[in-house]
């Protein structure tokens, strides 16, 4: 049993059934034991691979459709790039050298939002003059924002809701001895959820999720900009369980020594979508990742440079894998003219 469980099997003691998204947020983000806080996720020896890390025509052409939209929108003076869950820094690094090629386009600061100071010292390195913030609160409105998330909604905690014969249960977890294992909490109290749903259908909501899209609709909408959300997810509520540990590029058992995998859950993109409209925002999307990259023109980047570029932009754009179920979302202001790669 490793420190986490035991620090786990001790509040549960204490409290009684942790819900799913406690359990998710000690297991990714705790301080001393958190997934991000000691591991290295990426790459061939970490757990997973992103888009970014796949190919450096995924950031490029992140930062001209930065640059096209600023162009569109008039440019604005003294834009600021934002980025949540930059990982290792990669889409940045590929993003400001696209933009370098935008007539016009000004040395403009970046910020990191990053909880984990040990990809933070990771992300110094190729970002030397970055500012870091904690939350996306605290990012700054003086210029137009231009913000992107790359895979950092499927790591936002999530609670499940199951129905049962009595009414809606909470996903919960317990332990029997030092074995962790799910429960279902009956509750008198839960979100809206589907009136028809079956005995044994599960529904999930990440509250942090849509509270964070909401926040980034007010944000863009009064600094001007756009916030471009990618990760992998659905478009319209559906019954089913979508919580996964990936370990070694595997799946595994995401009560199986927590903080050791990491630990997510499919982005609801339909729920995300209605935040940002109910703050006042104008919403693009979800469009796949097939199209939105498609028409930002990547199969004739990858025609181009030839070679492995062929095979990894056939990777991100499959539509049997990432193509399909990866999202793109984007949030801008009322006022802004539309981004690109969301033509119907
Ligand atoms: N965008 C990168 C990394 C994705 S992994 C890429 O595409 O390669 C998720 C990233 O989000 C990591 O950098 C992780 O430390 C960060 N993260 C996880 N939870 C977060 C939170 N609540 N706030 C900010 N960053 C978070």
């Amino acid at each position: 049993m490793n420190e986490l469980q035991a620090l786990i099997i001790a509040e549960i003691d204490q409290n009684g059934p942790m819900p799913l998204s406690r359990y998710m947020s000690l297991c990714l983000s705790h301080p001393q034991h958190g997934y991000y806080m000691t591991k290295e996720p990426f790459g061939v020896s970490g757990d997973f691979t992103t888009a970014p890390e796949i190919s450096q025509m995924f950031g490029e052409l992140i930062g001209l459709w930065i640059g096209d939209l600023w162009t569109r929108q008039g440019k604005p003076s003294g834009p600021i790039l934002a980025e949540l869950g930059p990982g290792r820094g990669t889409l940045m690094a590929d993003a400001l050298r696209a933009l370098q090629k935008v007539p016009d386009w000004p040395d403009a600061p970046v910020h990191f939002v990053e909880t984990s100071p040990r990809l933070r010292a990771i992300q110094a390195q190729a970002h030397p003059g970055v500012t870091w913030h904690d939350t996306a609160e605290t990012l700054p409105d003086d210029g137009p924002l231009y913000i992107v998330a790359n895979e950092l909604f499927d790591a936002l905690p999530i609670d499940q809701w199951v129905r049962t014969e009595r009414g809606w249960a909470e996903q919960s977890v317990t332990h029997a001895d030092t074995d962790l294992q799910f429960t279902l909490k009956d509750v008198a109290e839960h979100p809206n959820l589907p009136s028809d749903a079956a005995p044994g259908d599960t529904y999930e909501r990440c509250p942090i999720g849509e509270r964070l899209c909401s926040q980034l609709a007010s944000q863009v909408m009064k600094a001007g900009g756009a916030a471009l959300i990618i990760d992998y997810g659905y478009t319209s509520q559906a019954a089913g369980d979508s919580l996964q540990a990936m370990k070694n590029h595997s799946y595994a058992d995401p009560l199986n020594d927590p903080g050791e995998a990491d630990l997510t859950a499919h982005v609801n993109f339909g729920a995300l979508a209605g935040a940002g409209r109910t703050a006042g925002a104008t919403i693009y999307g979800p469009a796949t990742q097939n199209l939105f990259l498609g028409q930002l023109g990547l199969p004739l980047r990858a025609r181009a440079l030839g070679g492995t570029a062929l095979r990894d932009a056939a990777r991100l754009m499959d539509t049997a894998a990432m193509g399909d179920l990866f999202k793109v979302l984007a949030i801008a202001p009322p006022t802004s003219p539309p981004p690109a790669g969301f033509a119907p």
